[in-house]
């Protein structure tokens, strides 16, 4: 059954866009935004914004009452454009098309009047407004209201006019298709304590608002219910792990670890070390299988835990295997750590992409006998012929580049599934990791080794990089190395590449008594690979790169990295790029390169990074300028269902609500088969299936 005005090409667009199928699926589409459309704007009061808007900020929409007095077509071919001159009785502004001019035109008249709606922009030194949506007064979508929803579009739905306006006409139509009130998803013993309104009142007020109040009480609703639905799936999956998979008890501490800790070790572990070894100690030793993940700051220490942790269980007869996610941070685990264990008796072996056949061979065979205690390696490691004898812990380093999937099918190389560390550098704030990682308990290295100096980062203009070369000089002469980072991005492919070359050559002319290796991830794995070892020996000096440099490698003698155009890097990124100084006893420093004109939001970033180098800090705020939807990996880290209201920036409070509340639920009936839960349980199993069928299906 198709909706009014939906054939099948919009069907199948709002599918591929959006991931809307069912009208169920379109009521729970919501405004992302609401506007204020009780007010509208003359045409002077725009050219006033417009001037203190600046040059990269883009303007709020607005509201214009008035008549269009002329209509011309420009350009040719792909150019092509259709404009008009928009006119009230303060003055004109013009108005551009690029897609359907000639439907555009027979629409649209001249001398009448209509109520314009969109985002007005500069552009050439003349203010103009693209794609606005027109309106004559009686056509006019509920305007008493002061709150309008605005729905989120792509490009492909402009194109076929499905903008925000015509996605609420969808809505409204299915709002009056509707013969009964929706369905209740919550039970009344829920809404009634935490006096939430009904899911039909929350879903009609959510699109179309009655009242300031109503919209808050309808998102409060909504943003409750998926939280609490989030959490209690979360919550029943641990559960039933706990309760379904017993883990290997790693009893006792032996000669492994004390001979490592007396003899090898050679610092003071930091107190979090510590800490943290305790808290992995107790959990593998709990009969239950360890999933824990350390979340530890660049350069805090969390290789030394791993080995600790990996002394253990050998100490209890078991392998070991160490999970890194590219060959160069393999290497690195693997000379480390072979440092670290010599004379231990200890046989640690490497196996990646690049093991040659003939040593396969022997790793292979050997590390089934039991004869290989500890294997360092890549995505290697988790190939069909790979195959343990009694392994019991594997650490995965650097989280987010290993998916759900990947780390379940290390669980079945044995009957008992082993212990799992996952490490990773990317601090995730509180409320990420609660609904994100729920399955997971952390621990965290809030503390780095003592004597680092903190990296000292500075924000400076292109345009006064000249001095800038000469203390980068100084610091080459004192036998220091050099990171120079450019960004590189899909969409600017071919210019960035050209940038980071131009870059490159730039750099062997200023430096040209030093060695200069370039580093981009459209190289060959091998030839990457190679250049970046050059750089790791100290055979070059300033390494020009992409931010393939960005996980994990160690070169503790870099003491500067200089950041092209930071201002196209995100706040996350940036932090980890500058984790790749400040690895040794120097004194390190992290330049951000920017032009002069910057947006508001921009500046705050750079701002972030110049006051402060905690990572929890840093994310916390990356958060909250950016929202939770870039945050790396949450794509593949299993959440179960995408959020489409509750934000996690600043929804903390009710996410520890609904944490409560579900495992107070569940604490009581794990499996939620009481009568009083039996719409619990069948919500939950509603959203797992994800697209449902049914009544409502539009196609
Ligand atoms: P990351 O957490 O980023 O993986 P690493 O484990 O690579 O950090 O540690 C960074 C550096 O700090 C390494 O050179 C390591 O040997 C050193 N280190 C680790 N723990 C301590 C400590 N307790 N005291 C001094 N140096 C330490
Ligand atoms: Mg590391």
């Amino acid at each position: 059954m198709y909706l009014p005005g939906i054939g099948p090409r919009k069907a199948e667009v709002l599918k591929k866009e959006i991931d809307v199928v069912s009208y169920e699926d379109m009521l729970y589409y919501f405004p992302f935004r609401y506007i204020d459309r009780s007010r509208i704007y003359t045409v002077k009061e725009v050219r006033e914004i417009a001037i203190q808007t600046p040059v990269d900020g883009s303007m709020p929409q607005i509201q214009l009452k008035g008549k269009i007095v002329s209509f011309s077509t420009l350009g040719d071919g792909r150019k092509r454009r259709l404009t008009a001159i928009f006119a009230d009785h303060t003055g004109s502004i013009e108005l551009v098309w690029f897609n359907s001019l000639k439907m555009i035109q027979n629409t649209y008249k001249t001398g009448v009047e209509y109520i314009l709606f969109g985002e007005p922009r500069v552009f050439n030194g003349r203010l103009n407004i693209t794609h606005p949506e027109l309106d004559t007064e009686d056509k006019f979508l509920g305007g008493e209201v002061g709150n309008q929803g605005q729905y989120r579009t792509t490009e492909a739905m402009k194109n076929i006019f499905l903008h925000s306006r015509a996605l609420k006409r969808i809505v409204i139509s299915i709002l009056e298709l509707l013969k009964e009130p929706l369905t209740e998803t919550l039970p009344d013993a829920i809404l009634d304590r935490f006096r939430l309104v009904s899911l039909d009142e929350a879903i009609r007020n959510i699109h179309f608002p009655a009242s300031p109040q109503a919209l808050r009480n309808a998102q409060y609703r909504l943003k409750f219910e998926e939280l609490f639905y989030l959490q209690l799936n979360i919550l029943q999956v641990v559960k039933f792990r706990n309760k379904k998979l017993g883990g290997f008890c790693f009893t006792h501490v032996g000669d492994y670890f004390n001979s490592f800790y007396a003899n090898n070790l050679p610092f003071e572990l930091t107190n979090a070390q510590k800490r943290v070894v305790r808290e992995i100690r107790k959990d593998m030793n709990s009969g239950r299988q360890m999933n824990r993940l350390l979340q530890g700051d660049v350069g805090s220490g969390k290789t030394l835990v791993a080995l600790l942790s990996v002394l253990i269980a050998l100490d209890n007869g078991f392998q070991a295997a160490i999970m890194a996610p590219t060959e160069i941070l393999a290497n690195q685990h693997f000379d480390t750590i072979s440092c670290f264990v010599e004379g231990l008796g200890i046989n640690v072996c490497l196996l990646t992409g690049s093991t040659r056949k003939k040593e396969r061979e022997i790793i292979l065979p050997a590390l089934e006998a039991g004869e290989i205690h500890l294997l360092i390696g890549t995505h290697a490691l988790i190939e069909d012929t790979v195959n343990f004898n009694r392994l019991g812990l594997v650490v995965i380093d650097e989280q987010h580049r290993f998916g759900v999937a990947q780390r379940a099918k290390l669980w079945d190389k044995n009957a008992h599934p082993p212990h799992v560390l996952v490490m990773t550098a990317t601090p995730i704030p509180r409320t990420l990791a609660m609904t994100f990682y729920g399955d997971l308990d952390v621990s965290v290295i809030d503390e780095l080794p003592p004597g680092r100096k903190p990296i000292k980062t500075l924000h400076i203009y292109s345009e006064r990089r000249k001095n800038l070369y000469e203390s980068v000089r100084r610091q080459l002469q004192q036998g220091r190395q050099v990171y120079i980072v450019y960004p590189l991005i899909e969409e600017s492919e071919k210019i960035d590449l050209k940038n980071l070359s131009d870059g490159f050559e730039t750099t062997k002319e200023i430096f040209p008594e030093y060695r200069v290796s370039m580093v981009h991830g459209k190289m060959k794995p091998a030839e990457k690979e190679a250049e970046m070892q050059r750089f790791v020996a100290g055979e070059t000096q300033i390494m020009v790169a992409t931010t393939v440099i960005e996980v994990g490698v160690n070169v503790p003698n870099a003491s500067v990295m200089l950041i092209e155009n930071a201002e196209r890097f995100g706040l996350s990124q940036l932090h980890q790029l500058r984790g790749r100084v400040g690895r040794g006893a120097d004194q390190s420093y992290c330049i951000l390169l920017t032009r002069y004109e910057l947006s508001e939001q921009t500046r705050r970033r750079l701002a972030i990074m110049t006051e402060t180098n905690d990572g929890f800090v840093i994310a916390e705020e990356d958060l909250k300028l950016r929202g939770p939807g870039d945050i790396d990996g949450t794509q593949q880290s299993g959440i179960p269902f995408n959020l489409k209201i509750a934000d996690l920036a600043h929804d903390g409070q009710i996410l520890s609500l609904v944490r409560d509340l579900a495992q107070e639920i569940l604490d009581d009936d794990a499996a939620l088969e009481n009568p009083e839960h039996a719409l619990l349980n069948r919500q939950l199993k509603k959203l797992n299936r994800r697209k449902q069928t049914g009544w409502f299906m539009i196609s």
